[in-house]
C-alpha cells in the first residue's frame, strides 16, 4: 500500500509570554515549529485593547512594540514567520479594532470570542465562555456574537468556533442547527475562514474545535480553513495536527489557506500539489 506523503499544516495560532498566561518568545515557537517539520507558523498572541476589557489575559498596549520586536527577531532566523494577532470580538470593540488592526502590518487576524459579555478590565471572577457550555441560552447568544463578528468585516479567521464545549458540555443537535447555521452563513458571506483548532484535544472535551458536524456544514458553504494548536507553550506547537488534518479531510477538505498580509491562498492538505489560486480574505477590505 502506498501512503500519501505526510503533510502537516502550518500552525496559525500560537501565544507568547506577553499575554500573562503563556510561556516563551516568538523565536521559541518558531524553532518548535521547525523541529516538528511544520511548513509555517503565525505568532498570534492575545492583542491589547485600551478599553475596559480583560487586561489579565493579554499584553498591555505599551507592550505591543515588544511583541513586534519579538516577531522581528524570529524572522531573522525564519523570514516566513507570520505576524498575527488573536483579536477579541466584543460589543463596542469595532471602532477601536478597525483603526488598530489597519495600523499594523498583520499577516493574519484571528477573531475570537472568549466572553459572552465584555468583562471588566481587572475583575477576578471572570466567567469565560466555556463556563456557560451547559446553558442553552449561552450557545444561542454565542453564535449570534459570531455572526456579528463576521458582519464586522474586521477579522480573517474565526478561532475555535465551538469553544463553549471546552468543559465537555455539547449543545443539542437541533439547537446547533438552529443557531450555528445562520452564523456559518454570515461567515461565508464575509469571506472569512475558520480555524481547525487542536487545543480541544488537550481540554476536557477531548475534541477538535469545531466538531465534525460544524466542519461539514462549513465545507458545504465553501468556508476555507486554517489550522491552529493554540499553543501557550512552545512544546504545544503543532499539537496533534495529524489528527486535526485527518478530521478536516474526513469532513471533505482538501485545502487550507496560507496567509500573507491578510490574503489567503489555498494549499493542499492531502499530499497533492498546491493550486495557488488566491482567495480574497475579509482583511483585504480594511
Ligand atoms: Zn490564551
Ligand atoms: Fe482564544
Ligand atoms: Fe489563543
Ligand atoms: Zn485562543
Amino acid at each position: 500500500m502506498i501512503l500519501a506523503p505526510t503533510m502537516l499544516p502550518a500552525d496559525y495560532h500560537t501565544h507568547t509570554r506577553l499575554c500573562k498566561h503563556a510561556a516563551g518568545e516568538p523565536l521559541d515557537y518558531v524553532r518548535a515549529a521547525r523541529r516538528r517539520g511544520l511548513p509555517g507558523i503565525a505568532v498570534t498572541d492575545h492583542g491589547p485593547t485600551p478599553l475596559e476589557y480583560d487586561g489579565r489575559h493579554r499584553m498591555e498596549m505599551d507592550e505591543f512594540p515588544d511583541y513586534l520586536r519579538g516577531v522581528e527577531t524570529a524572522r531573522q532566523e525564519d523570514p516566513s514567520v507570520l505576524l498575527g494577532i488573536e483579536a477579541d470580538y466584543f460589543e463596542g470593540c469595532e471602532s477601536f479594532m478597525e483603526g488598530w488592526l489597519a495600523a499594523h502590518p498583520f499577516d493574519l487576524v484571528l477573531g475570537s470570542i472568549h466572553y459572552l459579555e465584555p468583562p471588566p478590565r481587572e475583575k477576578n471572577e471572570l466567567r469565560h465562555l466555556w463556563d456557560f457550555g451547559a446553558i442553552r441560552a449561552a450557545w444561542k447568544r454565542y453564535f449570534e456574537l459570531v455572526g456579528r463578528m463576521a458582519d464586522s468585516g474586521l477579522y480573517d479567521v474565526v478561532a475555535h468556533l465551538d469553544m463553549l464545549k471546552r468543559n465537555g458540555s455539547r449543545p443539542l443537535d437541533s439547537d446547533l442547527r438552529d443557531w450555528a447555521l445562520p452564523a456559518l452563513d454570515r461567515i461565508a458571506r464575509a469571506g472569512m475562514a475558520i480555524e481547525v483548532n487542536s487545543s480541544g484535544l488537550r481540554h476536557a472535551v477531548r475534541e477538535v474545535y469545531p466538531s465534525p458536524q460544524l466542519l461539514r456544514w462549513a465545507r458545504e458553504r465553501e468556508i476555507p480553513i486554517v489550522f491552529g494548536s493554540d499553543a501557550h507553550e512552545p512544546e504545544q506547537v503543532g499539537f496533534k495536527f495529524d489528527l486535526a488534518a485527518q478530521q478536516a479531510r474526513e469532513c471533505g477538505y482538501t485545502q487550507a489557506l496560507l496567509f500573507k498580509r491578510r490574503i489567503g491562498s489555498p494549499v493542499s492538505i492531502d499530499g497533492s500539489t498546491p493550486t495557488g489560486r488566491p482567495l480574497a480574505s475579509s482583511g483585504s477590505r480594511i
